[in-house]
């Protein structure tokens, strides 16, 4: 009998209209765990590095965790895996909400799509009995509106429901899928799931997942439950109120934004605003939110309610949650109320509520600096927020510059020219970032910035605190029930952090303790990707309930796997030597591990370097940053040396 996972995946040949169940080996579930690990394994076996994104060989993967659907709080990621038109490696977007759950309730693991659909379709799992559907009443409808209507036309008001919406369809670089309670947004999977011609999937199940142990493993989750409950009585003190307390930062619970208003930058990444915030827009704000803010939800199985049901007089609800609630507001220099309406016609176009307001922010630089002009942009609007609504509509419509700008910054700085790639300048690998720009440079993010391959730093960032606290009260105060801590001497390197002085930014901590507290932060990461946890119990806030000490404990009692903390480090590895291994093998290298310019004001190019020297000699990888043939050996992943080896990647004892 297999445990926590089902056994079986969803293999579906768009291009014959073919759906097979094909059971899984469990040996690789004892490699990988599952969830990123295995997407990332059928993306070596089966995803050759001449790939194109919108190549019909191109796989799109909706991978759930090994723990998924179980008791385990928060156990209801989708990873979805395939290759991004962005930045044409390998993405792993994640969605919380309910479907990762009822699809293997369905009986199913992972439903791996390859090929492509002459027509729009949908893919209707209703248990045993699946069918591709005919979709083509729904081409250019909403990404939120036709889940409703899946869910009518099937007469199953309880389906799950992905979609895509017109953004998908007209498969624009930072397109999302859309879930209800939840979106996989980055690096434009939503415009693969288009370019296969899928507007959406629809899922039912209810069989059982078993428990190798269920009395042990129901007993954990109640201690998960116990402690989120002290957490959310206990905040953190010393740290901004969106740190201080569990889940993705609590957005719609929170009114205070002086920290996002006046540290993010505003526009596409351009101005900080440091006397932004005051009692009289905080009323205001507040009023809004109030306003629009329905109720407060959550994913499947979990407490901590990080979204809202968000309804606009006049216009249909939606769901958000975390910073959306301030991208559009920020880049079109607007007010909340403005960046509540628009993210509702973002919604359901179905765009990366991170990489669409840079890129419009991105369009209106270029206009103000002649670089675009009246001729590209003809009929705009001349009022701020009117623009901003022309863009989006143009964009997801690839109509005119919005065909241009519907490829990102990176690649429609390059269509544009003129000088127009100096204004693409919060990239890292091609795709937006958060848009901060900040004084100091700080190692350990550095390091998260240059190296993750989730690229998007919120989702690398989490265990250790962003920055020291002030006095060493507060840090003995903050280390005291720190037990997360894999090693005690991460207490050791908090306690030592200076605000100023020779124990300060960016020489301290020192390169080996960077890499040390940067792989703890990652493998935390990589270990929820694969279990399907959400990273905003584990390994995204501070003091989370799930760490190194009782993950191998769910997973043993879970699925009856033998797991120790070493033999799961040994995993988190493995999953991110695999997933680094896929990237390499398509071009990535050294020279694209660089956060964007003008990140930091005070940047030390030496440090810089020795920082990648260190962390890739800490991963085992060689100067360039390829994983060395001994690592890859060390962690069973002879095969990828010998694809190494024959690509004349790595070269025997050139390591
Ligand atoms: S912590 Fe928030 S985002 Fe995570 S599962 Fe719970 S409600 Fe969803």
């Amino acid at each position: 009998m297999r445990y926590a996972e089902t056994g079986y995946n969803l293999e579906i040949d768009l291009s014959r209209g073919n759906i097979e169940r094909v059971a899984t080996d469990p040996r690789l579930t004892e490699l990988h765990l599952g969830g990123l690990g295995t997407n990332a394994k059928i993306m070596w076996d089966r995803v050759p590095p001449e790939t194109e994104p919108f190549s019909p060989d191109n796989l799109l993967i909706f991978g759930t965790g090994l723990l998924g659907a179980t008791p385990a709080v928060g156990a209801n990621r989708t990873i979805v895996t395939t290759i991004s038109p962005q930045t044409q490696l390998m993405a792993y977007s994640m969605m919380g909400g309910f479907w990762a759950p009822e699809l293997k309730y369905a009986g199913y693991d992972k439903v791996i799509f390859r090929g492509k659909s002459p027509n729009l379709v949908y893919l209707w799992i209703n248990n045993d009995k699946v069918e591709i559907r005919d979709a083509s009443h729904l081409q250019g409808k909403g990404a939120v509106e036709t889940q409703e209507f899946i869910r009518q036309e099937l007469k199953e008001p309880r389906a799950h429901v992905a979609a895509i919406g017109l953004a998908g369809e007209n498969k624009v670089y930072f397109a999302s899928i859309e879930q209800g309670r939840s979106s996989a947004s980055r690096q434009g999977i939503g415009a693969v799931m288009g370019d296969k011609g899928i507007k959406a999937i629809a899922v039912r199940g209810t069989k059982d997942i078993n428990l190798a142990r269920p009395a042990e493993f129901i007993g954990l989750s109640n201690d998960v439950m116990k402690y989120i409950e002290h957490r959310q009585k206990n905040p953190i003190a010393g740290v901004m109120p969106i740190l201080a307390v569990l889940g993705s930062p609590q957005e719609m619970a929170l009114f205070d934004e002086e920290w996002h208003t006046q540290n993010f930058m505003w526009g596409n990444a351009r101005e900080r605003k440091k006397d932004f915030w005051n009692k009289e827009i905080e009323e205001k704000w507040k009023k809004t939110q109030e306003n629009v803010r329905t109720r407060l939800i959550s994913c499947y199985n979990c407490p901590v309610k990080c979204g809202a049901t968000i309804s606009v007089p006049g216009i249909s609800t939606y769901m958000m949650k975390c910073f959306s609630k301030l991208t559009y507001t920020m880049a079109a220099f607007s007010d909340l109320d403005f960046g509540f309406r628009i993210a509702q016609r973002a919604t359901e176009y179905g765009v990366d509520g991170y990489s669409t307001p840079q890129v419009m922010a991105f369009a209106l630089e270029l206009y103000e600096a002649g670089i675009l002009t009246d001729q590209d942009m003809p009929g705009m609007p001349s009022d701020n927020e009117g623009r901003f609504y022309w863009l989006l509509d143009r964009i997801v419509r690839r109509e005119g510059i919005g065909d241009v700008l519907a490829n990102g910054t990176y690649w429609a700085a390059q269509q544009i020219g003129k000088g127009a790639e100096k204004y693409a300048h919060n990239n890292i690998k091609k795709h937006e970032q958060l848009p901060l720009k900040l004084g100091m440079l700080n190692p350990i993010y550095f390091l998260m910035y240059a190296t993750g391959e989730k690229i998007n730093i919120t989702q690398i960032e989490g265990q250790f605190p962003q920055s020291p606290f002030p006095t060493m009260e507060e840090r003995e105060e903050f280390v005291k029930d720190w037990i997360q801590v894999p090693d005690e001497k991460f207490k050791e390197y908090f306690l030592k952090w200076d605000p100023r002085g020779a124990n300060s930014m960016p020489f301290y901590p020192g390169v080996e303790a960077c890499c040390e507290i940067v792989d703890w932060m990652e493998r935390m990461h990589y270990i929820d990707d694969a279990l399907g946890i959400c990273a905003g119990l584990s390994s995204f806030p501070l003091k989370p309930p799930y760490h190194m000490h009782n993950y191998p404990l769910f997973i043993s009692s879970g699925a009856g796997i033998d797991m120790d903390e070493e033999g799961l480090t040994k995993a988190a590895r493995r999953n991110r030597q695999l997933v680094r291994a896929n990237n390499i093998r398509r071009g990535m290298r050294r020279a694209d591990e660089k956060p964007p310019e003008d990140h930091w004001k005070k940047r030390f190019p030496e440090l810089e370097e020795a920082l990648l020297d260190g962390y890739y000699k800490f991963k085992g990888w060689n100067r360039d940053g390829i994983p060395t043939k001994e690592s890859l050996k060390e962690l069973d992943l002879g095969y990828v040396a010998e694809d190494f080896e024959q690509r004349g990647i790595i070269k025997d004892g050139q390591d």
